[in-house]
């Protein structure tokens, strides 16, 4: 059950930090109910670990790779994308690969990616939000500090990191990842910074490879995008230009690392990390394979990718208008991260879930 304090009013400010999947759905939530909503987050655009890499002639998913539905409230959303033509099926034929050779991977699960990349989706759910006259989103911009003020019971002032002033607001919902929320939000809350302290998060390193030309087939395998390992260093690889609308890309992988080897690797350069994944990935095909010339070969830094453990709570809150959601929160995945954002966003309102525990047929 999540952990609430009765609240001694419904919110009417309200800054979601981060604009990645929760911040995104808690943000629809409230600005659905006329509520003003403030969201920042200090990247360029939404999508946090959704995020896609955007190169000259490919586009490489360097976060989520594909995910499932199972909930009928998610459902709901992602038939809506799918119908704007952001979201579709991808088959993800999967394999595995093992000493014995590669093995098909069959599982009855659908699975969705975002067209023409991931990041279209947490897009689409931003221009959403531009539709409420009393939203606002602000990219680029970092929450360095939040200050309670003296006076209001629940006023909170948010500053940037150039000490610009960001708003005072009586509710702040923080999504992003347990370690940078408690920096934020620490010496106000000692509960709230409690459960941070006990989400620990592992890294991983998401290597990227575009090819001059596709990849030779490999015997015994008629398709395949997706490939399961299990090296030491390399745990998935993943075929972007056969997700849906890449289709006129060149041949591109990401290359997952294993989250143990992300963690010895943590600090090394990027380029070496690139280097060592490629090598992985090469030693998983046979040896008659022979690879095309690279056209770009990269590697990104995720410090905080997922929960080594998924929370029991969907969300946290506290009466003096402190709030929690995300990825650490309900599970690892994109769809868990949606509904914590979501769940938390009607708990503000003391709205009911009126779809809770429904699944998806
Ligand atoms: C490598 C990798 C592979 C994955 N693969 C899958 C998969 O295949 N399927 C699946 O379902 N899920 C997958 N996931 C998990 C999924 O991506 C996440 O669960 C989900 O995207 C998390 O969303 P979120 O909103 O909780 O957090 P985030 O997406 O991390 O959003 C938090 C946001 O807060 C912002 N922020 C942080 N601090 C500040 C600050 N001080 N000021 C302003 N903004 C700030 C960040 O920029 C970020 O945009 C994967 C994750 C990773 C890292």
């Amino acid at each position: 059950m999540p952990e609430k304090a009765r609240r001694a009013a419904r919110p009417e400010r309200v800054a979601v930090i981060g604009a990645g999947m929760s911040g995104l759905a808690c943000a629809q939530t409230l600005a659905e109910q006329g509520i003003h909503v403030t969201l920042f987050d200090k990247a360029r655009g939404p999508g946090g670990r959704m995020a896609s890499k955007r190169r000259p002639t490919a586009t490489l998913d360097l976060g989520a790779q594909s995910f499932t539905v199972r909930d009928a409230r998610f459902s709901q959303l992602i038939e809506s994308l799918e119908n704007q033509g952001v979201v579709a099926c991808w088959p993800g034929a999967s394999f595995e690969v093992s000493d014995a050779g590669w093995a098909k991977l069959d599982d009855d699960q659908r699975r969705y990616a975002g067209a023409p990349r991931m990041s279209a989706i947490t897009r689409e759910l931003a221009n959403r939000l531009t539709r409420f006259d009393h939203v606002k989103t602000h990219f680029d911009t970092r929450v360095q500090t939040l200050t309670k003020l003296t006076g209001g019971e629940r006023d909170w002032a948010l500053c940037g990191d150039q000490h610009q002033p960001l708003g005072a607001f009586d509710t702040v919902v923080i999504t992003a990842p347990p370690p940078q929320a408690e920096a934020l939000m620490g010496e106000w809350d000692l509960t709230l910074a409690r459960a941070c302290s006990a989400r620990a998060q592992r890294s991983c390193w998401a290597g990227y490879v575009v090819f001059e030309t596709p990849l030779p087939p490999i015997e015994n395998v008629t398709r395949w995008d997706t490939l399961h390992a299990r090296h030491p260093a390399l745990r998935l690889v993943s075929r972007n230009h056969t997700k849906p609308g890449r289709g006129h890309q060149p041949e591109s992988l990401s290359l997952l690392a294993q989250l143990d080897w992300s963690e010895q690797m943590l600090e090394r350069p990027a380029d070496e990390v690139a280097c060592a994944l490629y090598a992985a990935f090469r030693s998983l095909l046979p040896r008659n394979v022979v690879l095309p010339d690279i056209v770009e070969l990269g590697a990104h830094r995720w410090r905080y990718a997922q929960a080594s453990a998924p929370g029991s709570e969907s969300y946290l809150y506290s009466e003096q208008g402190l709030a929690l959601c995300g990825e650490s929160f309900r599970g690892s995945r994109v769809e868990d991260a949606w509904l914590s954002g979501r769940e938390l966003g009607n708990a503000l309102l003391e709205l009911p879930e009126s779809y809770q525990n429904q699944t998806a047929v």
